[in-house]
């Protein structure tokens, strides 16, 4: 709500909004690069009507608020709309719908018109720019921008690059038709195109919708062609013979249909507010999944007929609405970075914001994920930036508002030392994290060590979560994993938000952790890049620990390599592939567990581990009569393209599987050596899922078991890329 202002201070700040507004009407509407997010503009924009509300004395007719769009851009040809072009009111909350409904029956009831009938047709804001084509003898003749409304460019050869306008009707159409729509860019397409963008060092468009209008406005139209354009219409300008034309609105979009023109979707005719606020509602569900942006829905009064009765106000009709989504983007300040230590070390920083509110909730703060972004970014503590949060997406920080950086912001460096523990921060040729040294020295990494440590998936110590954690390291009661175990119930219960019976059973929780599969300890030592797939794989193929560490992983690396070249190579049809090595362990996480191998540090808290009475069990081996003395190429080898690489599993496939039938994939488990059973339970090693996959899902999700999709799971069993070779 603007604050209520005297004459004269209603009069500067009138006037600074105006001027404020045309600078961001200019760089959006000519240039196609807006400074501020679309939420920003929209709140001076309503402070100025507002405050000419207070005082008509001082509107004027150039105001932006009685204009349509900006100025045109040079280099185009210029066309005048037969019919003006306009915007449409904007409706934010509820009631400014029922007011919309309110008013429409009020104009129709003052015309003597019977408003029972009364119907809108409701569809989706399409969020590109508006465009005018204009067919003769059904024939495309010329296409336009909306532009000032009563002038447009002409966008003619331009407009015939875009393959989803027809450049013919179908069937017999009106001498002179004028169809009005929306050129935009699918985001898929647009994510697509700004990589390419970047790729050639030019600059990235801010979103799809300034990416269409820039493509549109090329004065180039082969440059125009190479853009990937969409099309929807919705609307009709002039036309010779109205008796032709269908005489609501969702009959006219249907029409446009039959002639060949993409019309949008979702679309849905009711007879009330509750229609179109459900309808609103529904497609703001599903607005993140639409393929193209949207910024609202749009409703119409369906008979087309009572249109001229209904009118206009000053830049847009009176029978139509457009009820917009909550922004999500928004402008905030960036108060400082701070520095989170995750578990193997990485240092992350972390953007503190002032709390704003965007796409429906209030962002605080946001990562920042590396030093790289934050270079990318060109962001300075003190600047303004853009907020995004999309459907449940993590909110990001967009970009920095460059031209609104005050003198004094500062930059920010990445910390030489971790800012828990003081110890050194490295960042390794090749990484874009910095990392601290200190392992577990670091209380940061203590703690997340000990949480990981803890899950359900790997120790499944129930009731040892973030709160206990936090002090245990904080009171430097566990330096190790293995001072868990010599936890007393006593000190148990003098720790915060602990009482007697939960101490008691923290420590029973501990003392029956010791007995655990040898995968799920393997996964708790938090080795980087070993996940529990990963440690499913080495418990299989080591069945033990020390076997583990001590395997000679130079070997491995190389006897993996040099398999590998021989399956690449050219092969005559039928000679199968030779059995990689550790299928499944790439080269970077074999390199991994020979660095933790080579540490002492680990050996002693494994050996502190095994000393508290922790117990891994082997899961059944793979294959009989070896043990891990037999050499690389040997023990150490799974049989990927053979009967056996799936010797023991037991394995859920959900879903449709591409390319593949249910059976077909359930034989292929049977032939390499694993079994294939209907529901998923704790002893189920993984899920193998396509699409629509159901229940049994969630179900593994809930139990911690992996989800494979079906590249996966080929490359598990030596067939991927096959019929290449
Ligand atoms: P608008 O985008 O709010 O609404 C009118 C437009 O909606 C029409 O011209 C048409 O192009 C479009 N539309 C999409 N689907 C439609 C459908 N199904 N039926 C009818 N029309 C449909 O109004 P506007 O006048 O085009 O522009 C105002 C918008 O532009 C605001 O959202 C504003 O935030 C933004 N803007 C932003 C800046 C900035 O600097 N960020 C500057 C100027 C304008």
């Amino acid at each position: 709500m603007a604050p209520e202002l005297d004459e004269t201070a209603a009069r500067a700040r009138i006037a600074w909004l105006r001027a404020e507004l045309e600078r961001h009407n200019h760089a959006y509407y000519v240039l196609d690069a807006p400074t501020v997010p679309d939420a920003a503009y929209d709140g001076l924009f309503v402070e100025l009507q507002q405050l000419e509300a207070a005082h008509p004395a001082l509107v004027t007719t150039d105001s932006p608020t009685r204009r349509v769009g900006g100025a045109l851009a040079a280099g185009f040809g210029q066309v005048r709309h037969a019919l003006p072009m306009l915007s449409l009111q904007n409706a934010f909350a509820d009631e400014d719908v029922q007011g919309f409904d309110r008013r429409v029956r009020e104009a129709l009831d003052t015309s003597g018109i019977d408003v029972t009938g009364l119907r809108y047709c409701a569809e989706l804001k399409f969020d590109g720019l508006a465009i005018s084509l204009r067919y003769e003898a059904g024939v495309f003749v010329q296409g336009a921008t909306r532009g000032d409304g009563a002038v447009g460019e002409d966008v003619t050869a331009n407009l015939r690059t875009v393959r989803a306008i027809p450049l013919r009707l179908r069937g017999p159409v009106p001498d002179r038709l004028e169809v009005r729509g929306e050129v935009l860019m699918f985001r898929r397409d647009f994510e697509r195109m700004n990589d390419a963008q970047r790729a050639r060092g030019d600059k990235p468009f801010v979103n799809p919708r300034n990416a269409a209008a820039g493509s549109l406005r090329q004065l180039d139209p082969a440059l125009t062609a190479q853009r990937p354009l969409r099309f929807f219409a919705y609307g009709l300008g002039e036309v010779s013979a109205q008796a032709a034309v269908p005489d609501s609105h969702a009959a006219l979009l249907d029409w446009f249909a039959a002639l060949g023109l993409p019309v949008g979707p979702h679309r849905r005719t009711v007879a009330d507010v509750e229609g179109l606020l459900d309808f609103y509602r529904e497609v703001g569900a599903r607005r993140p999944t639409l393929p193209y942006d949207i910024d609202g829905v749009v409703y119409k009064v369906d008979q087309r007929a009572w249109h001229e009765t209904i009118g206009y106000v000053a830049r847009a009709p009176r029978f139509a609405l457009a009820h917009k989504f909550p922004a999500e983007e928004a402008l905030t300040e960036l108060l400082d970075i701070d520095i989170q230590v995750g578990r193997t070390g990485v240092l992350t920083p972390v953007a503190r914001l002032r709390p704003v509110f965007v796409g429906g909730v209030t962002v605080t703060n946001a990562t920042l994920h590396n030093e790289d972004e934050l270079v990318r970014k060109d962001l300075f503590i003190g600047d303004t930036v853009v907020v995004r949060r999309a459907g449940d997406v993590i909110p990001e920080v967009v970009r920095a508002v460059a031209e609104q950086r005050p003198t004094d912001a500062r930059r920010f460096t990445m910390p030489s030392h971790c800012p828990v523990c003081g110890s050194t921060a490295v960042r390794e040729e090749g990484e874009v994290a910095w990392r601290c040294v200190g392992g577990l020295y670091c209380k940061a990494q203590r703690k997340q060590a000990l949480l990981h440590f803890a899950q359900r998936r790997a120790m499944d110590i129930d009731g040892l979560g973030e709160k206990i954690v936090e002090q245990l390291v904080e009171r430097d009661l566990v330096q190790t994993p293995a001072d868990l175990y010599r936890l007393e119930e006593g000190t148990l219960a003098g720790l915060d938000r602990m009482g007697g019976k939960s101490a008691a059973n923290l420590v029973v929780a501990i003392a029956a952790s010791r007995e655990v599969a040898l995968e799920r300890f393997l996964f708790a030592l938090g080795i980087r890049h070993v996940g529990e797939e990963v440690a499913r794989i080495l418990a299989a193929e080591f069945g033990g620990v020390q076997e583990t560490l001590d395997a000679d992983w130079d070997a491995l690396i190389e006897a993996k390599a040099v398999v590998q070249k021989a399956n690449a190579r050219a092969r005559p049809k039928g000679e199968p592939l030779q059995p990689v090595p550790l299928e499944g362990v790439g080269p970077e996480i074999m390199r991994s567990i020979q660095a933790f191998a080579a540490e002492p540090h680990n050996r002693e808290v494994i050996a502190g581990l095994q000393a508290a009475g922790v117990a891994p069990v082997a899961p059944p081996r793979r294959r009989n009569g070896q043990d891990a003395s037999e050499g690389v190429g040997t023990r150490h080898v799974s049989v990927a393209g053979a009967a056996g690489a799936l010797d023991g599993r037991i394995i859920v496939v959900t879903g449709t599987l591409p390319g593949m039938a249910r059976d077909e994939a359930e034989t292929l488990i049977r032939q390499h050596g694993g079994s294939a059973t209907g529901s998923v339970s704790k002893r189920t090693s993984f899920v193998l899922s396509g699409e629509n996959p159901g229940s049994k899902i969630a179900k593994a999700y809930e139990l911690g078991i992996p989800v494979l999709d079906l590249e996966q799971f080929l490359s598990m069993i030596g067939r991927d890329g096959q019929e290449n070779s």
